[in-house]
């Protein structure tokens, strides 16, 4: 499993210097739900300063780090930039990444011409579509290519345990 793509901004001025650190989100999924992290990084150290649920928490603890390392004197920060980081942005990186398409899913979409091969209907790439496996594997199917479709969120559902043909056969959706 790959790590959730990071979204980085520069920290400039006080004790974060003229850009040798960054401010990075990260989403996470706790206890089921979407959240973000913040982290403060120093990418050319490859090093991790602060991690918190929080901005404000990240940057204070990153500061206590560089403080007590003796990597700065100054107490008070001086920001460069008055905001890093607006409340605006900051809803934009709390939606649910997008989700990368394995190339499995390619390879499905690709081979049932993009459409839901039980209703016909277009589906995207990078959307919701279920791979469907034509016989159940609760039925001994198997996940080889050629027991894999695509199918819409719908059919997926309304299909449940039968075979392809079944459910064809029951008159689809
Ligand atoms: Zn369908």
């Amino acid at each position: 499993m790959s790590a959730a793509p990071m979204l980085r901004r520069p920290i400039m001025g006080g004790v974060f210097g003229q850009g040798e650190f960054e401010l990075a989100t990260q989403p996470t999924i706790t206890n089921g739900l979407h959240a973000v992290r913040f982290l403060v990084i120093q990418p050319r150290a490859g090093r991790v300063l602060a991690i918190a649920e929080s901005k404000t928490e990240a940057l204070a603890g990153a500061r206590r780090v560089l403080r007590a390392t003796g990597a700065a004197n100054d107490e008070e920060p001086r920001w460069v930039q008055p905001r890093l980081w607006s409340d605006a942005e900051l809803s934009v990186v709390s939606e649910p990444p997008p989700r990368p398409v394995s190339r499995r899913r390619r390879e499905v979409f690709t081979r049932s011409g993009g459409c839901c091969k039980y209703c016909g209907t277009p589906l995207q790439l990078d959307g919701a579509w279920h791979v469907e496996h034509q016989l159940p594997r609760a039925l001994g199917g198997t996940d080889e290519a050629l027991n894999l479709v695509a199918a819409c969120e719908r059919c997926n559902l309304q299909k449940g345990t039968m075979t392809a043909l079944q459910f064809v056969a029951a008159g689809g959706r």
